[in-house]
Parts: C-alpha cells; structure tokens; sequence
C-alpha cells in the first residue's frame, strides 16, 4: 500500500532530536509559556519575516482569535461582512462566525480554487470590513491583487495560511503579506507538531499585544485581566517538537517540490486535470487532481494499493452546521467538492512509489 502520508516516518526521521526535545522540557519543570515557545515564536517570525509570531492552541484559534482581536481594538464589529473563499476548510468561516461577523462566501478562481480577486471585488458593500483568503492546497492567493483592493477599500486582510507555510511570492512568505496571518501545526500539515499547536504572525504591535493577553485569559500580568480572554496557549512540549521540525522544513518542501513536478510531467490523461503551478508561490501541502470519474478514479487507485483522499467532500455552504446556506448555489465550488482527489505526497514518499502512481494515473480510462 502506497499511503497518503505516513506521518509516523515523517517524525522518525528526526526521532533522537525530538526525544531529546521532549526530555529537555520534561526535565526543565516548566511545561506552558516558557522558553521554548519563546525560542519558537522568534524561529517561526524570522522564518515568516515578520515581525511577530504569537503560538496558540490550534489553526482554528488562531483566525478566531485575530479577528477578535481586531474587534477588541475596534477595527471590526459585529455583524460586519468578511470575504471568504466558498471552497475553503470549514475552519475559515467558523473563525468568522464564532465572533458574529457574516461570512460572505464568494466562488474561487476555477483553475487555481483560490480566493478569485474579481469576485471579491463584485462582494464588497459597505459593510464589507475584512478580507480572509486563504492559500489552500499549499500555494498562495494572488495576495498582490487582493491587497490593492483591500488598499482601495480600506479592508483588512487575513490570511488562513494552516497549509501554506513557506509559500513565497518575490521572497516574501505566507504570513506576512496580509495585515496578520493564521497557521496550523495539526500533525498533517507542512509544518506539523505532534499535537495540537498554531500561530499568528503580524507585524501589527496593538494586535501582537492584544493577542499575547487574548490567548492567556486577556492577561499580561497575572491575575490581572484586562480582556475576556480564553486559554490558547501553544504548550513547550509542542513548541520544542516545532523548533526541531522548522529546521527542516525547507527540506521537506523541497522533497514535495520534486514529487509535484514528477507527478506534473508524468502524469498525461485526458480524465485526469493537473493542478495549475506558480514558482515557489506553492508548496504542495497537497497535490489535488481533478477528474469528473473522481470516485471511481479514487476506487481504482485503492484496488491498486495507493491510498487517496478527497479535501474536501462537502462543501462548507452545504454542511448541515450552516443550514442556512443549504440552498445556495456555487456551482464553481460545488463542481471542485465532486472533482478533486489528492495524491500520495509527504517528505517521506520515495520516487518508486511516485512513479508507481503515475503510471497507474495513466492507465486509469473512465468506465
Ligand atoms: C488545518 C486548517 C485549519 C485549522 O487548523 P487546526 O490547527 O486544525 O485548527 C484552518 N484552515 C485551513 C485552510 C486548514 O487547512
């Protein structure tokens, strides 16, 4: 079986180096904001080149928390619109929804399932005071393009950056080519921890400071609470396996690099649509085909003992969490749900096995 991502040989590969990140923090006595998170959040920030990096729970926590932020700090307000991608992980909108802002959902380009600057601009209205684009598969949404119009309009930018970690675009990298950004280290993803873990990246000192205390129960001092905070805290056992596996990351990106050209040069079937490809714009968190046979495409795969899966199968104005948009139509977005399939590609994948898939993509003809 060729899996998806064996994430167990992902992390053995830095196994004695992890170990002895653990045991460090184990042996120090001091397990929840302390000097690794410290260490991490400056690695992450100069690694994003921002001047800030705040580690929270999750990716999650990380939108939900910035964007409450900026309310804090008067920026945003309830009921005011957010502009979000129709695709996108569920997570996206719920950070939206969890402070009473309205998501806007707008279909994505139909070529890269990114944030389509055009329909962004056709969505906003006066009450439009945000913008959440965010880089799914792994490569970037044409921020210089959704950055003039937020310019024009005055809105601020979010990026949901949980699977673009290393993504550049003239050098510059996710995190820090929005107003401030969210990444999640969720086991799976680029940059991945062995828990829980995410961050926010911003070269906004109010907001830095807002959601230093937000985080930690709205206090910098303790037991002095100046906000209605919550507990997010990014503990020192997951920020001391982050430091280890950060070192690597370009590396890793680099194995993902070579595997998404293999599969793009090899990989030549009328059934089967490839991914389009801007430069180091994309780092391949996910290499997403699409195919109009999809399921059956999936199901011949697994016969033949290659692991796939579908990101995502439902579309988040179709889940029953948002009943309210079930009869809403994105054809776009609806069309990427019922098409997409995502090969094998990790940092541990060997060259035989991608060949193996590509040459089984290329036998494949629709039944
Ligand atoms: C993974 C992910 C999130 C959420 O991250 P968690 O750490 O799982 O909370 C948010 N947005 C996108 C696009 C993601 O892929």
């Amino acid at each position: 079986m060729i899996p998806f991502l064996d994430l167990k040989a992902v992390n053995q590969q830095y196994r004695d180096e992890l170990v002895a990140a653990a045991t460090r923090v184990i042996d120090s006595g001091w397990y929840i904001t302390g000097s690794e998170l410290e260490s991490f959040e400056q690695n992450f920030a100069q690694y994003c080149g921002t001047k800030y990096c705040i580690g929270v729970a999750n990716g999650l926590e990380a939108l939900i928390l910035t964007l409450r932020a900026w309310m804090l700090i008067g920026k945003l307000k309830e009921g005011d619109e957010v502009i979000v991608p129709a695709n996108t992980y569920i997570a996206s909108i719920l950070a939206i929804s969890a402070n009473k802002l309205v998501p806007v959902l707008v279909e994505p380009d139909a070529t890269t399932c990114n944030l389509s600057p055009e329909n962004t601009k056709a969505a906003i209205t006066d009450k439009t005071k945000a913008i959440l684009p965010v880089h799914l598969y792994g490569q970037l949404a044409d921020m210089i393009e959704i950055m003039d119009i937020a310019k024009q309009h005055n809105l601020l930018v979010l990026e949901d950056a949980a699977q673009a970690h290393g993504a550049s675009i003239d050098g510059i990298r996710a995190g820090n080519l929005g107003d401030a950004a969210g990444f999640s280290f969720y086991p799976g993803k680029n940059l991945g921890a062995l828990g829980d873990a995410g961050a926010i990246t911003t070269n906004d000192d109010e907001l830095a400071q807002t959601l230093r205390a937000l985080r930690n129960y709205g206090s910098h001092e303790k037991y002095k609470n100046i906000y209605q905070g919550t507990n997010s805290r990014l503990d020192e056992i997951q920020a001391a396996m982050l430091n280890v596996k950060l070192g690597y990351l370009d590396n890793e990106i680099a194995h993902r690099r070579k595997i998404a050209k293999a599969y793009l040069d090899g990989i030549d079937n009328p059934a089967i649509t490839l991914p389009a490809y801007y430069g180091d714009s994309h780092v391949w968190h996910l290499f997403v085909i699409r195919c109009e046979s999809r399921d059956e495409l999936q199901q011949y795969l697994a016969d033949n003992g290659v692991q796939t899966l579908i990101h995502y199968p439902i579309a988040p104005h179709k889940q029953q969490a948002y009943e309210q948009w079930n009869d809403l139509s994105f054809p776009i977005t609806e069309s990427i749900h019922q098409q997409v399939l995502s090969l094998p590609i990790s940092p541990v994948l060997g060259m035989n096995d991608v060949q193996t898939v590509i040459e089984l993509c290329n036998q494949y003809s629709p039944q």
